[in-house]
């Protein structure tokens, strides 16, 4: 199977799981992730249609992006290092990965050096898990603080890794507590309009419980190397 077939394939059952929401939330953007492949495969999936790519380590899409000839809207869904954080302002256009005070700071002060507002979305670790990064519930209100102190950075919306169930259905009561947590969020805040989660495996259940940001690799470009 091709990219542009795979991505196909992605997209419609983006489009079903939509039509089984329970309430409306709104449209999906599919960020096709690119690490760990080549430029090649990022301008094949452009060529399909895609016109959001994510990548999960600062050097790798640097330089990749450096030689891709077409616009696209770059996603950083990786942890972010301190010591990388001025080339990742530069470099993309929403951060996923947010999950300490110190990052929020150091974000605010490389975008505010090249007079940018640095779009980010909070990382939560809901579940818990002491193997993953993301910031607890506990310590969400923490961060929305010290960002809203800041000028160069905004708080778009929340990011989720769900844990790598083997039945993919353990992840339901997750997204939708996630989205439930998004939406009482949001109704305090403004531009809070992102909800990034749903991978290969999980996309599906993610899409249907209101996720509205998706992030694949695998499902489009086959298994990494
Ligand atoms: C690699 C990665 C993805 C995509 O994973 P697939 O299973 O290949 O779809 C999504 N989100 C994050 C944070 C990743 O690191």
């Amino acid at each position: 199977m091709s990219v542009k077939e795979n991505l196909k394939l992605v997209l419609d059952e983006i489009d079903k799981a939509k039509s089984r929401r329970a309430v409306d939330s709104g449209d999906v953007t599919l960020v096709a992730v690119t690490k760990n492949h080549g430029v090649d495969l990022m301008r094949e999936a452009i060529d399909g249609g895609v016109t959001n790519i994510g990548e999960n380590r600062v050097q790798e899409a640097a330089e990749k992006l450096a030689v891709l000839e077409r616009g696209v809207t770059k996603h950083l869904i990786g942890h972010l290092q301190t010591n990388k954080v001025k080339q990742a302002v530069k470099l993309f256009d929403l951060i996923h990965s947010v999950d300490s005070e110190n990052l929020v700071t150091a974000i605010d002060k490389a975008a505010g050096a090249i007079g940018k507002v640095q779009d980010v979305l909070i990382q939560v670790n809901l579940a818990n898990e002491e193997s993953k990064f993301g910031a607890s519930i506990e310590n969400l209100q923490n961060l929305f603080d010290t960002a809203d102190t800041l000028k160069n950075i905004r708080v778009r919306g929340l990011m989720l890794i769900a844990p790598n169930y083997a039945d993919v259905e353990f992840c339901r009561p997750l997204f939708r507590s996630m989205r439930r947590i998004f939406e009482q969020v949001g109704k305090t805040r403004q531009d809070f309009d992102f909800l990034s989660m749903g991978m290969t495996h999980d996309y599906i259940i993610a899409v249907e419980e209101g996720a509205n940001i998706v992030r694949i690799g695998t499902a489009i470009f086959g298994e990494r190397i």
